[in-house]
């Protein structure tokens, strides 16, 4: 199978295209940067090969024979949310699935396959709904991440339309890597952690390894298509979350931090902290995928005693 991810040079990307090459399959990755991270440049012989976006657009021939295009690219929402950062965060993600979507029609017959970054930020937060892929946002409950996702979704439906695409609705990907984890496991680390805010707010959290073989998963069965919520089974408080890092990590687990104070220090990206929703994996469920990872605890133990994630 030839497989491109693009912004695959990221926490999720990295981990995905050492799957797929692990596994026999030939990986392109698109970058903004041509990499130094090449196998020639590292002295190997096997590894992904790295194109950049402005090189295919001058070269689309590289991608031709693709099987699977998964798109990853994005600018981080791990910044403060100025009006200029956020404007960033939306356009990034609409420009280059736009530019996706181009190079897929480039080529006969083009990817089987799209699966696209998505989020479940898309529902909005409440702290008493479930959300499963057939739920809609509450009506009037509209934030940043939920528009956000909305239109990134809403680029990749008309760009794609006609082929099979997953969207792929993530939550918290859990690994030592990369993503948001190491950050909320430091407090723990450092003696202070304790509950964030109210601590009543959902997390829905998802092992690195589990959202790469979900994406995995979602490519080798065709009958899948449209929104997959990549998340665990079971979804946490944060109060719960807290608990769990210090149960694992024998740490206390005392010292709340107040919502008002990390909305002084983090501005209106807080919300990432502050705000959440309880969205559960039916589609994933259905299709008779099964979690390495399905609890927080077990979880929480492997990424303890593994480097690899
Ligand atoms: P990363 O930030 O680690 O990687 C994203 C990649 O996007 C980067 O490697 C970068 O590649 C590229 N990128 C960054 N900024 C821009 C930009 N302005 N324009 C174009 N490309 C850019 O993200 P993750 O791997 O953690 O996540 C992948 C996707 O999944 C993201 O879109 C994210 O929003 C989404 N997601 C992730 C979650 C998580 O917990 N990690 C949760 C929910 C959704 P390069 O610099 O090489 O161009």
């Amino acid at each position: 199978m030839k497989c491109v991810i693009f912004g695959g040079t990221g926490f999720i990307g990295r981990a995905l295209s050492s799957y797929w090459l692990k596994e026999g399959h030939e990986v392109l990755v698109v970058s903004r940067t041509k990499t130094t991270d090449a196998p020639e440049a590292m002295g190997r012989t096997s590894g992904p090969t790295f194109w950049t976006w402005d090189e295919l657009k001058k070269d689309p021939s590289p991608l031709e024979g693709s099987h699977v295009f998964v798109n990853l690219a994005g600018a981080t929402l791990s910044q403060r949310w100025t009006a200029k950062a956020k404007r960033s965060i939306l356009e990034s993600r609409l420009t280059t699935t736009r530019e996706v979507a181009r190079l897929s029609k480039l080529y006969t017959p083009g990817p089987e396959v799209i699966v696209q970054a998505s989020a479940v930020g898309i529902y909005g937060t409440s702290y008493s709904r479930e959300f499963t892929e057939n739920d809609q946002r509450e009506q009037g409950r509209s934030d940043f991440l939920s528009e956000v996702t909305e239109q990134w979704e809403a680029a990749a439906e008309e760009g794609f339309a006609g082929r099979r695409l997953v969207k792929l609705r993530t939550g918290v990907v859990l690994g030592n890597s990369g993503g948001a984890f190491p950050l909320m496991r430091l407090p723990f680390l450092l003696g202070v952690g304790g509950k964030i805010g109210t601590g009543r707010q959902w997390v829905p959290w998802i092992h690195l390894h589990d959202q790469i073989r979900l994406i995995d998963f979602c490519v080798k069965h065709p009958s899948i298509s449209g929104p997959v919520n990549a998340v665990s089974p079971y979804p946490v408080t944060n109060q719960q979350f807290g608990s769990s890092i210090g149960r694992v990590y024998h740490r206390p687990n005392w010292f709340p931090l107040p919502g008002p104070l990390l909305k002084l220090l983090l501005g209106e990206m807080s919300m990432l902290l502050l705000k959440g929703q309880k969205v559960l994996p039916a589609a994933a469920i259905q299709a008779s995928f099964t979690f390495t990872y399905p609890g927080l605890e077990e979880a929480l133990t492997a990424l303890k005693s593994s480097k690899q994630f």
